[in-house]
């Protein structure tokens, strides 16, 4: 069943009690009805409907009031977070005035319920956050759950993401984007994690392995230090019959902190035999099933977030006044994951797996007073666009290119000198974005040394160059016409 009714107050409700492919059906264009009610007493039949028609991702019913029967209440888990009432009679002066009030609200507002299919994950998120916006629902908390992809996720988003509307990766890099263009704005830190490098999930098995040949299969037991002859070997040297005596001198001990004492404890590989203090952690990820070095783990910020003032009024204009770079660019990631390449790379490097340089090249804006400024949409934009090979991120106001020159020739100093012309090429290309006063600069750094030397390396990137390898200036727009 679905059909159109008028409520008393004069608003026109769509009622259907079964899943229905609205959006494509036209008998029910978008202009015919102001409320959905879903009038269906089962939970899961309930939740198969929301899938497809629900207030966000449906063209229809975009930030529409949405309402679901009374028997419900309490028992639709994040779906909860879609709904704007549970009710049996559309005619209740509750809900007349819920919808009033949402319907008033979207106006004054000027949300517009008229929208397109839903193309990417940045489209979603956009429509996902208009309609947070809608419902006044503007702090965005990330709360625990068993079963989540990264252990702390934000209800509403978890609930689309597992009907596949995002990419992990994409979301990040959204929530990223946002807070950098003052959109978002972080109010309290939660926690932060780590997460897999492969596939951004959090359900990692933490495992203690021999350096050695890379196995779990370890015993641990304490080391004893005989005090008298100075003998110090692990534990089961010690046991001679349930006795504890001393393997080199022979004598019988007694009082721990008298005769002897466990200054540590020791490791022993029952693979390979090897002893070791040191076991080396790795993690197993229970989603993707890849192994990977602790140190290789994505270190993540878990955040509350507040959708700013200003947020709220470039978030619902039509002509989304920003554009999020994976939007277009499959080149720029998250500084955290661009981070963690490097140091990936830079580890890769110095074990012989790769050869040639590893670069990693910084683009900064100063004012007149020196100070470097937030970073701009069309500067990324321009460094994705001439640097398309290349991975680019942005943080610290610094935009970064991460480059490997390899070493097919056994030369890489041209590579590094077409490296440096492109890094100057994106300098006068990004000319007529600057504002009086300012200039765009830039440097690259390449990593020497040995391992030791790459956390230095990590730490530099952090920073931009008091003495840049090439600047360019504002220019005002009509000398670049006499030209
Ligand atoms: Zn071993
Ligand atoms: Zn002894
Ligand atoms: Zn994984």
């Amino acid at each position: 069943m679905i059909t159109i009714q008028n409520t008393d107050g004069d608003r026109r409700v769509l009622l259907l009690d079964n899943s229905f492919a609205l959006d494509e059906s036209p008998d029910f264009p978008e202009y015919l009805f102001d409320v959905i009610f879903i009038v269906n007493d089962t939970v899961e039949e309930t939740k198969a409907i929301l899938n497809s028609i629900n207030p966000i991702t449906s063209t229809k019913c975009c930030y529409k009031p949405l309402f679901v029967a009374s028997a419900l209440k309490g028992k639709m888990g994040n779906y909860d977070e879609i709904i704007d009432g549970y009710a049996d009679d559309w005619n209740s002066m509750e809900v007349l005035a819920k919808v009033e009030s949402i319907i008033e609200y979207n106006a004054k507002i000027g949300l517009n319920a008229q929208e397109d299919p839903i193309m990417s994950s940045n489209q979603f998120f956009i429509r996902l956050t208009r309609y947070l916006i809608s419902r006044k629902k503007t702090v965005l908390e990330p709360r625990l759950d068993v079963s989540a992809s990264t252990g702390y996720v934000i209800p509403v988003f978890d609930l689309f993401y597992r009907l596949g509307q995002y990419e992990l990766s994409d979301y990040f890099v959204f929530i990223q984007s946002m807070s950098e263009k003052g959109l978002f704005r972080a109010t309290k830190f939660v926690n932060k994690v780590y997460l897999c490098p492969s596939c951004l999930h959090s359900h990692l098995l933490y495992i203690k392995t021999c350096p050695r040949c890379g196995q779990s299969s370890i015993q641990t037991e304490e080391v004893i230090h005989h005090f008298r002859c100075a003998n110090v070997s692990p534990e089961h040297t010690y046991n001679f019959g349930g006795q504890l005596r001393c393997p080199k001198c022979n004598k019988i001990l007694r009082h721990i902190g008298m005769d002897y004492d466990r200054p540590a404890i020791i490791h022993t590989c029952n693979t390979c035999g090897n002893t070791f203090i040191e076991p080396k952690t790795k993690t197993l990820c229970t989603s993707c099933h890849k192994t990977h070095d602790a140190e290789e783990l994505i270190p993540q910020d878990f955040n509350i977030y507040e959708i700013t003032s200003e947020g709220k009024q470039s978030i619902i204009s039509p002509n989304i006044g920003f554009t999020i770079y994976t939007e277009f660019y499959d080149n720029y990631i998250e500084y955290n994951r661009f981070v963690s390449r490097i140091r990936l790379l830079a580890e890769q490097k110095f074990s012989g797996n790769i050869t040639g340089d590893l670069l990693v090249g910084k683009i900064w804006i100063l004012n007149e007073e020196g100070e470097t400024m937030p970073i701009r949409p069309e500067e990324i934009e321009l460094v994705c666009l001439y640097f398309p090979n290349n991975k680019v991120s942005a943080a610290n106001n610094i935009t970064y290119v991460g480059s490997v020159i390899r070493d097919y020739a056994g030369d890489t100093e041209e590579e590094i000198i077409n490296f440096q012309v492109m890094m100057s090429e994106t300098l006068r290309a990004a000319v007529p974005i600057l504002k009086p006063g300012e200039k765009i600069c830039y440097t690259y750094m390449k990593l020497q040394g040995n391992q030791s030397t790459i956390g230095d390396f990590i730490k530099e990137m952090d920073y931009i160059s008091v003495t840049p390898d090439d600047t360019a200036v504002y220019a005002p727009v009509e000398e670049s016409q006499k030209q």
